[in-house]
């Protein structure tokens, strides 16, 4: 084990949002990569927006990801006692001073101080003060350095930071006691040993009143890399409303973790030209000097193509088990985990993007009914249950009937369609197969078609043919 300690620090005031998953899986990857401690840590300081539904989600979406932590969750709010501890030290050492100012008081102040041209930072005028605890309703804030850098050596931006003097002294507890973000956090860390901070760009501004709190606290740095934001394919900045941002959503879609875990390893990430990579394989190729300063584009056509190289590869215990939440989009009934649905997920393992598609392509060879006169068919009957297919559609259902066997192998099927052809003047297989494909399927798309009928079964295949060539005799009739 190294001492390379990372950490995820998520809010629980939403779903797990793509950026936060990428976070944590940048945080996650450097810490195995490293052999280093993975720590979860919910900050749920902000009461009223912190739900137990939403801490629950951020945790099942990781859990989901493949994500594993060392320590934790920790959670921010059993840690409030500390925090005032840290607040009350730093007022004894004169690092942090009692601020009575009102709201509307500092509103005046600022809005003079813009008018006349300048920025504002807090003035300073209860710095000197010595409000004691007694002072009635107060804010605590931090005591900042006059002048001189805030800095640090950003390990993705590089060299960072901001004049103390531009900053002022922050607010960092509130006039109802409860400690800032920026506080909590760095004590947090300080505290659990984090040695690495990797979170989003969004925190790169925060970085500089946040070393001036380690510096009050006599605490060493620790390492930042703040990773760029990921934005949507036009280089937009993603919106909730146009873009999937919740991981819980690309779930739903059908994607695996495999594959959305290695799509947001990418956003912001490279090695070489790599583009697939299994869980082990970040383990072993992540780290921080393959993380670029560009947003990351979250491109959703990638996305569906490395989701399909996952499925390609993915153990088929796996996609059993992801298709369980998709049947009910496709079929009345889930498909029994049996050889014929082993044999109908091998076949669409090349055409799914996500186990949504795959869903919907086995639902074609493993649904019970095919109703040749619904909707859904009505499209491809008309097209390809031609009067001028009956005759081939005929032949095939005699020869086919006239096979003594319990099911159909693939050499049988294909010395019975090739006999067929010869005898209709060598037409052409498909000429025969895809009118065979509406019949046994409903619809004009299925694997190589001796593989669909053997996946569909002789005993359903028979009479489907059967009530196709009905259909096909209807049509000539009315063609009269
Ligand atoms: N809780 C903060 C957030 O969700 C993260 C703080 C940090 O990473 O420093 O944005």
């Amino acid at each position: 084990m190294s001492n390379i300690r990372t950490r995820f620090a998520p809010s629980p005031t939403g779903f797990l949002h793509l950026g936060s998953a990428r976070t944590a899986l940048f945080n996650w990857a450097y810490a195995r990569h490293h052999g280093g401690t993975f720590v979860l840590r919910i900050e749920d300081t902000d009461r009223e927006r912190s739900t137990a539904e939403s801490e629950a989600g951020l945790i099942e979406g990781l859990q989901w990801l493949g994500l594993d932590w060392d320590e934790g969750p920790f959670r921010q709010s059993d840690r409030a006692d500390r925090h005032t501890a840290v607040i009350e030290q730093l007022l004894a050492e004169g690092k942090a001073y009692r601020c009575v100012c009102t709201r509307d008081e500092l509103e005046d102040r600022k809005q003079a101080v813009l008018e006349a041209g300048g920025k504002w930072t807090y003035d300073g005028r209860c710095r000197d003060a010595g409000h004691g605890p007694d002072c009635g309703e107060h804010t605590v804030r931090l005591r900042l350095p006059e002048e001189g850098m805030l800095g640090w050596d950003d390990l993705v931006f590089g060299p960072s930071g901001q004049d103390a003097s531009e900053i002022g002294d922050k607010i960092i507890r509130r006039s109802g006691g409860d400690p800032l973000f920026h506080l909590t956090v760095v004590v947090d860390d300080f505290d659990m040993g984090i040695t690495h901070v990797i979170r989003g760009a969004d925190h790169h501004p925060n970085t500089p009143f946040q070393i001036a709190i380690y510096e009050a606290m006599g605490a060493p740095l620790p390492h930042f890399a703040h990773v760029p934001l990921i934005v949507g394919p036009s280089g937009k900045k993603l919106s909730k409303r146009r873009d999937p941002v919740s991981i819980e959503a690309f779930r739903e879609q059908g994607y695996l973790p495999e594959g959305l875990r290695n799509w947001l390893v990418r956003l912001g990430w490279s090695h070489g030209d790599d583009e697939l990579f299994s869980r082990e394989e970040i383990i072993e190729k992540f780290d921080l000097d393959g993380v670029g300063r560009a947003s990351g584009q979250a491109d959703p056509d990638k996305l569906a193509w490395v989701n399909q190289q996952h499925i390609k590869d993915a153990p088929l215990d796996t996609l059993m088990a992801g298709l369980e939440a998709q049947w009910p989009k496709h079929l009345d009934k889930a498909p029994e985990h049996d050889e014929r649905l082993a044999l109908a997920i091998d076949l669409n393992r090349e055409r799914a993007k996500t186990l949504d598609e795959m869903a919907s392509l086995c639902a074609v060879l493993l649904r019970d009914e095919v109703d040749l006169r619904s909707e859904a068919s009505a499209k491809a009957v008309k097209k390809h249950l031609k009067v001028a297919a009956l005759p081939l559609v005929e032949s095939l259902y005699a020869a086919l009937s006239k096979l003594d066997v319990e099911e159909w192998s693939e050499s049988q099927l294909e010395s019975v369609f090739e006999a067929v052809a010869a005898h209709h003047d060598n037409v052409k297989l498909g000429k025969i197969a895809q009118p065979v494909r509406v019949a046994v399927t409903g619809g004009p798309i299925s694997p190589g078609i001796y593989e669909t009928m053997i996946v569909i079964g002789r005993s359903r295949c028979l009479p489907r043919l059967e009530r196709a060539i009905e259909v096909m005799r209807e049509r000539a009739e009315q063609a009269g």
